[in-house]
């Protein structure tokens, strides 16, 4: 009785582990307790069936120990606390018994954990997969990959200190045997801008600052750099940032170059070539000051201005380094390679860039909020649509459960001829006078009208707050956001000098949208996994649960709705046929070939299993199952009779 008692109050106190299981699931305030009450406790995972929310904690928590792993391995995925390690573990050995390709979609908003969580599910996969000598090298790369990458690709912003500014897909490839053979990976839209300017409170990449200050007096010398960041206008004002060691972190990036295969001579010499072109001063000088203009087969070089000149700089500054990043990306997936031609299945990480709202948002935000809202269609996509789709399809009773789906917006910024992107580049390509705030005009004249959309004129009317005359507003899925326009011509065009009969007919915005299609393409082939990161707080402040802060973010990603529909539905599914060829050895009718029809086979079999009447369904071409616990008893009695 005692046992009992003690065993309530302690459920009561860390909460309930698993939403579905949650009493009140049709109430808010009941699932943020919930939520609040495991974030007091340090318990920052929660399930919603399969999908697993992350709360960040902003401390250090002892529960990413190699002994955890251990635990994790190998056991079902309910029978532990929520952790990563177990979603990770579940989708290892979904990929492994079913030969599937499989991804993991984390999201949430700039410094919510999505980095974080990607790298302790690699962690766990280059640390618990099956070993053998020869794979080490792979695992350390894939591990080594990540401080490189993060050098180079993240840096401190008002959001994150260590934030990533390139989205980032990775590929895990496994061989039949389960052992991590190789990986590749594929980079999004490197925030370049911002080696040339930061916003206040911010930081240029991390690798100059770590180079700065630990590059060995050699390297320096050779480089022709000297130990000061306040020499460097590029490095803006806050070169020290407390959570930041960029002396140690050169020697980790260091040591992770040489286990990725880069050589004493490509760390030194190629990257010397990111701030040595190798060409003669004079060359570079003419180039950075004149432009060249054709006159009648005659070249007259014409001096630039000021401005000009230094637009240039910067201009070439951006273009080495996005070269630079592309090639390292390059060299790291050759060093990744298996080159074996034995089947393999992946496990696809995704971790891009998270939803953000500066004081000042330009270009780059509305690319990354873009990229975003097409994260948040694919998770609707393929949970709240596809799943009520498919039990209708399959003519299973159901009660549809209503969400907000934020088409509308995707289709605002990306439709052919009439989206954002579109009117972009019309007015890129316009020759002529185009500026940005004639690209302002056009797409107020084309999206006045549009529900998400406000300008000046309209400001007042939609959202009640007023707008600047250069300035538009989307009304986002995760809240609005309010674009300065300057600078949206030039970035687009990103072109090295201001020259407009050099205009590529697809602008920037335009090639990221592509490689958001092709990566959508890319995602749909595999079985989704999910993790939703949620911020705890907007002050990096260890243990504070801001409830306002996490409602919202409840209530934009959708997490109610996806409870309701997993409460409401099923667990798990399968085909008749998958499911009677897996545990047919289960039941003498269905032993050792089941003739009839495969449903009827499905009917029988789970019937001889003791399956009650509400623990299943059976749908056209597949079995409905609702528990996860009934699929893992009959996964545990097909072990034993294996
Ligand atoms: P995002 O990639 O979503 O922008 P990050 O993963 O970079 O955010 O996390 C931001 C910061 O929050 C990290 O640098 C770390 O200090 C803290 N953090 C995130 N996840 C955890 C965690 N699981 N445990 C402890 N601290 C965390
Ligand atoms: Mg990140």
């Amino acid at each position: 009785q005692l046992d009992l008692e003690g065993a309530l109050i302690a459920r009561d106190r860390v909460g309930i582990q698993d939403f579905v299981l949650l009493d009140a699931h049709n109430s808010e305030t009941a699932f943020l307790d919930n939520l609040k009450k495991r974030f007091t406790e340090d318990l920052i995972y929660t399930y919603i069936g399969t999908l697993l929310i992350s709360v960040n904690p902003y401390k250090e928590l002892d529960i990413y120990t190699k002994k955890q792993m251990d635990l994790y391995m190998g056991v079902n995925f309910f029978e532990l606390p929520p952790h990563i390690y177990a979603l990770a573990d579940n989708v290892y050995h979904t990929m492994l018994s079913e030969a599937n390709n499989n991804f993991i979609l984390i999201s949430g908003e700039s410094g919510a954990g999505k980095t974080e969580a990607s790298k302790k599910i690699l962690q766990y996969y280059a640390v618990s997969c099956p070993s053998s000598t020869l794979l080490d090298t792979v695992r350390d790369r894939m591990l080594m990959s990540n401080p490189v990458l993060e050098a180079f690709g993240n840096a401190k912003t008002m959001k994150n200190d260590n934030s990533s500014r390139f989205g980032k897909y990775m590929d895990i490839q496994f061989d039949c045997q389960g052992d991590a053979v190789g990986g590749h990976i594929l980079s999004y839209l490197l925030e370049k801008s911002r080696v040339v300017h930061q916003n206040h409170g911010e930081r240029n990449f991390h690798i100059f600052y770590q180079l700065v200050e630990g590059g060995e007096e050699d390297l320096l010398r050779h480089l022709g750099l000297e130990k000061d960041t306040k020499r460097y206008s590029y490095l803006g004002e806050c070169s020290n940032v407390s959570s930041i060691n960029d002396k140690n972190d050169w020697k980790t990036v260091k040591n992770a170059l040489s286990v990725i295969d880069f050589d004493a001579n490509d760390i030194e010499v190629r990257r010397a070539t990111i701030f040595l072109l190798g060409i003669h001063v004079q060359v570079l000088h003419e180039a950075l000051t004149f432009r060249k203009i054709e006159a009648k087969s005659e070249e007259v070089l014409s001096p630039f201005t000021v401005d000009h000149a230094i637009y240039a700089r910067d201009a070439l500054a951006k273009a080495i380094y996005g070269r630079a990043f592309t090639w390292l990306v390059n060299r790291i997936n050759e060093s990744l390679e298996n080159k074996d031609s034995g089947r393999k299945t992946v496990i696809g990480l995704l971790d891009i860039y998270g939803f953000e709202v500066f004081s000042v948002n330009s270009f780059e935000q509305f690319c990354i909020n873009y990229c975003n809202e097409k994260l948040q269609q694919l998770f609707i996509q393929l949970t709240l649509k596809a799943e009520q789709e498919e039990y209708e399809a399959e003519g299973i009773g159901w009660e549809p459960v209503q969400f907000f789906n934020n088409k509308i917006i995707c289709d605002l910024v990306e439709e052919k001829h009439r989206g954002i992107i579109s009117v972009l580049d019309e007015e890129c390509m316009r020759p002529g006078d185009a500026t940005d705030l004639t690209f302002l005009d056009k797409l107020e004249e084309k999206m006045g009208n549009h529900p998400h959309f406000v300008t000046y004129k309209l400001a007042d009317k939609k959202t009640r707050k007023s707008l600047e005359r250069g300035d538009f507003r989307l009304l986002h899925y995760a809240g609005e956001v309010t674009y300065c326009v300057v600078g949206f011509i030039d970035k687009n065009n990103d072109l090295l000098y201001k020259n407009i009969k050099d205009v590529s007919a697809l602008g920037v915005a335009t090639q990221f949208k592509n490689s958001l299609l092709r990566l959508t393409e890319i995602l749909t082939a595999k079985e989704a996994w999910y993790v939703r990161c949620l911020k705890s707080n907007d002050n990096k402040q260890p243990g504070k649960f801001d409830e306002v802060l996490v409602r919202h973010q409840v209530k934009y990603l959708g997490l109610m709705e996806h409870l309701r529909v997993r409460r409401a539905g099923f667990a798990y599914r399968r085909r008749y046929e998958v499911f009677l060829k897996r545990y047919k050895a289960l039941c003498p009718a269905t032993w050792p070939h089941w003739k009839g029809v495969p449903s009827d086979g499905v009917e029988k079999l789970v019937q001889h299993l003791g399956y009650q009447p509400d623990e299943y369904k059976m749908g056209k071409t597949k079995i409905f199952i609702r528990y996860a616990r009934t699929l893992f008893a009959t996964e545990d009695a097909f072990e034993i009779c294996k």
